[in-house]
């Protein structure tokens, strides 16, 4: 293959959530099986600078990678896909893209120039773009376009991608997600809306080479004859994308579909054979195929919208197909929770996760819930919140300190058991300020995660400004907690865990950020199975 980096672009056309982050890792999945070097690109045009400081209910989860960005969702698909880590340049908004434009001006940069959308912010979109191309580690870049054609918003993105296309030549393509309605009245898949999406795409000057269409219906010739009619684009290139049973099946679908040899030969590039996909198989054989099942509580608040917890509920599939068993999530709501109705609402589940979160709002039931689970040696795991919960349950109904909390619910608690990181002191603003990121940690030997890691050093990502308050350490280690894993450099407790109990731990960072198709999470797989031996 030529040297140069080959581009490729997915956008979007007739409605949101259509899926462009599973198709854009689909794609690179089958690349990536096929031997090539790929990585994928979130552009999405919201002002926030990150999605650190949005609601979970506004874009679900907020994944974090290695290197501390806050970032959308989909980049946890991209890893949990190709099981190599992203980064910041992974992710880009308009609010940073505008950020260092004006930053740039106020240091004088433009030399008295007028700054404008075009070509300024259309110069650093493309810098952002090409700069994954330019590290040299990459042989495709898949970036994809947030939002729909025709959004106001978009449009400067779109604008770029015209540009590169004209730039780059035979070294970039696009890729047009779109939806193929289905009228039960008539019984037909209808064409119009992918038509004027991509007549949209014309107006800005952008015309895509493939075009793939969500459906609930097979597409039959004369549909594909149509749509590439009129849209330009050869029959070939229109690629059915029905619902699948799991997004891990879509990278298979694309594959009949030749989604893959489509695009190399668009690119030039030649590769022989087919894409190595043994292992993919593997799993989704043992995902399709449990031979048991297993109940497992999710105590969150933000319950309602299940993206909030993407990686957590996808680490559980991970884990469930190691353990040949099928993890049933049940969403339970924390503030639902009392201390009456919390042995009729856990009836039958085999262990309960308390998940992180920020805020006052809910925290009781955590601690309830965890308090249930210890007291009736109910596999527990708690993530971030739910590991501080887990000091201040333990704080409250074991060491007797009844006022114990976390300074971020109670600023004036007695007995602050998590308190804020000495150098959050002094912060004001809210974004990208936490603990983010990878963090190393020293795991204590003869203990419950040196088990389930079964190695000294462990490093693991963070998203947090509150922390063990250190100074509570020895009552905690007198009343029988364990402080199992500890951060090297500043001394801070990582890991707590009790012993005498079939499986009761919690930690501070998130497991569940790396977990993924290829590498599932031994904390996860060892609670599974904790909770299958429950069973
Ligand atoms: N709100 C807690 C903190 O900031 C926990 C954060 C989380 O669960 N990610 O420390």
């Amino acid at each position: 293959m030529s040297n140069s980096t080959k581009y490729i672009f997915v956008t979007g056309g007739v409605t949101s959530s259509l899926g462009k982050g599973i198709i854009s890792a689909s794609l690179a999945k089958l690349l990536q099986a096929r031997g090539f070097t790929v990585t994928i690109q979130k552009l999405d045009p919201y002002i926030n600078v990150d999605p650190g400081t949005l609601n979970p209910y506004e874009h679900g989860e907020c994944y974090v990678t290695d290197d501390g960005a806050e970032t959308d969702l989909d980049l946890g698909h991209y890893e949990r896909f190709l099981n190599v880590p992203t980064s910041q340049a992974n992710n880009v908004t308009t609010g940073r893209i505008y950020q260092s434009v004006i930053e740039k001006e106020r240091k004088g940069e433009f030399l008295g120039r007028t700054v404008q959308v075009i070509p300024h912010i259309t110069d650093e979109i493309k810098n952002r773009i090409k700069q994954l191309g330019k590290t040299g580690q990459f042989q495709f870049v898949i970036t994809e376009i947030g939002g729909t054609v025709g959004d106001i918003e978009s449009l400067p993105y779109i604008e770029a991608v015209r540009q590169l296309k004209w730039e780059l030549g035979n070294n970039c393509m696009v890729i047009h997600l779109t939806l193929l309605p289905y009228l039960s009245t008539t019984g037909e898949l209808k064409t119009k809306p992918t038509q004027h999406s991509v007549k949209v795409l014309l107006e800005y000057g952008v015309q895509p080479d493939v075009l793939v269409c969500r459906t609930e219906h097979p597409v039959n010739k004369d549909i594909r004859r149509k749509l590439a009619l009129f849209c330009n684009v050869a029959e070939d290139s229109v690629i059915e994308a029905m619902d699948a049973r799991t997004i891990y099946e879509v990278p298979l679908l694309m594959e009949k579909e030749k989604l893959d040899v489509i695009v190399l030969k668009k690119l030039g590039v030649e590769s022989q054979g087919a894409p190595q996909l043994d292992n993919w198989r593997n799993f989704l054989n043992k995902f399709y195929n449990p031979s048991k099942e297993v109940r497992i509580g999710l105590i969150g608040k933000y319950v309602e919208l299940k993206d909030s917890y993407k990686s957590i509920s996808e680490a559980f599939i991970h884990a469930g197909a190691v353990n040949d068993c099928k993890v049933q999530l049940e969403w339970i709501h924390s503030e639902s929770l009392t201390e009456e109705n919390i042995p009729t609402k856990f009836n039958g589940l085999k262990g309960i996760l308390v998940a992180p979160g920020f805020g006052n709002r809910g925290i009781e039931g955590k601690i309830l819930a965890i308090k249930y689970a210890r007291e009736n040696n109910l596999p527990f795991l708690g993530i971030c919140l739910g590991m501080q919960c887990t000091v201040i349950e333990y704080a409250r109904n074991v060491i007797g300190l009844r006022d114990a909390h976390s300074r971020e619910m109670n600023p004036a608690t007695s007995s602050p058991v998590i308190d804020l990181l000495e150098n959050q002191k002094s912060i004001s603003n809210l974004g990208g300020t936490m603990r983010l990121g990878s963090y190393a940690c020293e795991v204590e030997e003869g203990t419950l995660a040196s088990k389930i890691y079964n190695k000294k050093k462990i490093n693991e990502r963070h998203r947090h400004r509150y922390e063990f308050n250190n100074e509570y350490k020895k009552q905690f280690v007198d009343a029988g907690m364990v402080l199992s894993g500890i951060n090297p450099d500043g001394g801070l407790v990582e890991i707590v865990e009790l012993p005498n109990h079939p499986f009761f731990i919690g930690v501070q960072f998130h497991p569940e950020y790396k977990s993924t198709v290829e590498n599932p999470h031994p904390l996860f797989i060892s609670f599974v199975e904790a909770a299958l031996k429950k069973a």
